[in-house]
């Protein structure tokens, strides 16, 4: 590359090589033209003298590549001390002309006069012939010569002097151009340099896309990579969309299937809920007709009760147990009824042979018999479901809410407690009648719940012994202390009996039921180690509170269930000395025989409607009130031993049930609230 050069040597360069410009210093040099000299020329402009001392060679070199430009070459100083070079051929402007020939001159001498004389030289040249060579005696002509060239030579200096102020001030000029050529050169320096910066700034904002420019390819490699990607994606696509179109037209089709299907089918729940409708008003209907029915039911099951007697005697006979010695045979008999022997039994004929009593002939006397009807006989054989299933009637009632008592007459070891409690195993053939009467309520109240009847229950179980009421159900503290009870009104006015301090525990299972007949065994027990068969002397009385609801009929009814297994009817023995054991035995029994023949009184007051009833007279009656009045039913077991040992005391005991079932008490009204 070209070096750059620097614009003042340019200038110079330029007044060294275009003098002939001096003629018209209007003529400035163009920048592309001093861009377009080569180095040689610039070398020409730094070292003028320089080129001027090396003589004609250089100067004929410049004459012939500027030939406008030959006499700067050869413009001497006023000194004149450089040769002339060759005069040009061509004829060149009058000064540089005028130089050239002084110069030859110089060299020459005064004989060999210029090609061309210059302006100033003219005048003596035109008037003077060239003088020939003079002799070197004629002084005075070459003085004359010599005055006329010094004349010449001072019209050449006066001439060079005006070319040399022309000259000044061509270099003036030229300095001022150096000047606004310096200053274009800055303010050009200040371009490139912004040009540079520009163009620095271009490579780098070129650098910066070239690198952009590897990115966006690069990311265009991704991006096509990408675009790959989702082409075959796409593809993909289209594959699941052509395969999920043909499975819309699938479901459309059974869209379409479905929607005729299902306006069969709305249809055909129409005509359903219209039926549904008339089922459901024919339900109501019946609904209706079948709780007109259970309270028909009702009515005409407390008829037949009625009819059937509103006191009732069972009499039980309990079998021969073993080791017992067998008693003779026709002791007792069954007679069947007036339907023959599918009736049921109610008569009891009872042979006593009194060995006191003779015949004349001294044979004994036929035994004497006893002939006694009840509701219902049960032989020894009967068992605890057969029995049960007489008196469920009667459990029945005490749903309907009518109170139910049913009570276990006859001496210790008659089967009282079998008859009420059950086995002493866990033989459920040799359940009780509370068990299965509480079963029986728990599942009648179970299907009279489809009729809108809601029922619970709540249990109580006390023993009344010498007149003292005692929790068979206590717990705890309580059960440490003897559970002893009072019988108390439940409020002030009130009707309803309550037992202070005695647990009143809902039940609506049999298993809750079972759960608290044994613990009611196991406070028995207890009893039994402190007092011997102490259980066998006092009345146990089971009370099951039943309270129904009839919510859609704002109907309510409750009643009490009583279940009594009452204590050894015996009497003591006359003959039997007085000791302390047996005077508390005999106060005991006193107590008994007490309670149960208020027992007997009450209800012969309330068979013959008496105006007073001592229920008073004994807890047993006090407590069982509300149980025992116009509206309840009652029902008496009378349990008689087999054994003819026993007579006595079975005859006592069915001569007292002979009384009770005599009685009638009044019409039962049901206790509806
Ligand atoms: P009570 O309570 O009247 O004193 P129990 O009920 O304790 O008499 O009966 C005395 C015994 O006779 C018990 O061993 C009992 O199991 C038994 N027993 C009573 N009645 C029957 C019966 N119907 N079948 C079988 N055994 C009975
Ligand atoms: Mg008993």
């Amino acid at each position: 590359m070209e070096p750059q050069r620097s614009p003042l040597l340019e200038v110079k360069g330029n007044i060294e090589l275009k003098r002939p410009l001096v003629k018209a210093p209007s003529r400035l040099p163009l920048p592309g033209s001093r861009l377009k000299r080569g180095p040689d020329q610039m070398e020409d402009a730094l070292e003028p003298k320089k080129k001027r001392t090396r003589g004609l060679g250089t100067a004929t070199k410049f004459a012939s590549s500027h030939p406008r430009a030959p006499a700067l070459t050869t413009v001497p100083q006023t000194q004149g001390q450089i040769s002339a070079p060759k005069v040009p051929k061509k004829t060149g402007p009058r000064c540089s002309t005028a130089v050239a020939t002084v110069l030859k001159n110089q060299k020459s001498g005064p004989a060999v006069p210029a090609q061309k004389p210059c302006t100033a030289a003219a005048p003596p040249k035109l008037g003077v012939k060239k003088p020939s060579k003079r002799p070197a005696w004629d002084l005075k002509g070459q003085i004359c010569d010599l005055n006329a060239e010094l004349k010449c030579c001072r019209e050449k200096t006066q001439t060079l002097d005006q070319e040399n102020q022309q000259l000044r001030s061509q270099l003036q000029e030229a300095q001022q151009q150096a000047t606004a050529l310096g200053i274009e050169r800055r303010t050009l320096e200040g371009e490139l340099a912004r040009v540079q910066a520009q163009a620095e700034q271009g490579q780098q904002e070129l650098e910066n896309l070239s690198t952009h420019v590897l990115e966006l390819e690069e990311r265009l490699g991704t991006q096509e990579g990408l675009v790959q990607e989702l082409q075959k994606e796409q593809l993909g696509f289209q594959e699941e969309r052509r395969r999920l179109a043909t499975l819309l037209e699938e479901q459309e089709r059974r869209l379409q299937a479905s929607e005729a299907a299902l306006s069969g089918s709305r249809a055909e729940v129409a005509s359903l809920r219209q039926e549904a409708a008339a089922q459901a008003a024919l339900l109501a209907e019946r609904g209706e007709r079948l709780h007109g029915l259970e309270m028909e039911r009702r009515r005409l099951h407390n008829q037949l009760q009625e009819l059937k007697g509103n006191i009732r005697v069972f009499c039980r006979v309990r079998p021969v147990l073993p080791g017992e010695p067998t008693p003779t045979p026709g002791f007792l008999l069954f007679p069947s009824g007036p339907g023959g022997p599918s009736d049921p039994p109610t008569h009891l004929s009872l042979f006593r042979s009194d060995e006191r009593r003779g015949t004349l002939s001294g044979a004994p006397a036929p035994p004497t018999r006893h002939d006694f009807s009840f509701d219902r006989i049960f032989p020894p054989g009967s068992g605890q479901d057969e029995v049960f299933e007489e008196i469920a009637m009667l459990v029945q009632s005490a749903l309907d809410g009518y109170p139910v008592c049913i009570f276990a007459y006859g001496q210790t070891g008659s089967g009282k407690t079998f008859t009420m409690e059950g086995g002493p195993g866990a033989d459920p053939q040799e359940e009780g009648l509370i068990p299965r009467a509480l079963r029986h309520l728990f599942s009648v109240a179970q299907e009279l719940s489809s009729q809108g009847w809601t029922y619970s229950f709540v249990a109580s179980y006390v023993e009344i012994y010498n007149e003292t009421v005692r929790d068979l159900l206590a717990t705890g503290t309580r059960k440490a202390q003897g559970g002893e009870c009072e019988i108390r009104r439940a409020g002030p006015g009130s009707e309803e009996l309550t037992v202070t301090n005695a647990r009143y525990v809902p039940v609506s299972c049999e298993k809750e039921v079972e759960a608290l007949l044994y613990l009611a065994r196991q406070n028995r027990a207890v009893a039994r180690t402190a007092q011997n068969e102490r259980s066998s002397r006092s009345h146990s009385v089971f009370q099951l509170q039943i309270s129904g609801e009839h919510a859609g009929r704002g109907l309510q009814c409750g009643a009490p269930l009583n279940l009594v297994d009452l204590a050894g009817s015996e009497r003591l023995d006359p003959g039997l000395a007085l000791g302390p054991e047996e005077r508390e035995r005999l106060r005991e029994t006193q107590a008994i025989n007490s309670s149960l023949s208020t027992l007997g009184l009450v209800i012969m007051a309330l068979s013959n409607k008496e105006s007073h009833v001592p229920y008073r007279n004994s807890k047993l009656t006090y407590l069982l009130q509300n149980s025992l009045g116009g509206s309840a039913k009652m029902l008496m077991f009378v349990n008689i031993s087999p054994l003819e040992e026993n007579v006595s005391e079975s005859l006592n005991s069915l001569r007292f049930a002979s009384k009770v079932n005599q009685c009638v008490i009044g019409t039962a009204q049901p206790n509806r609230k």
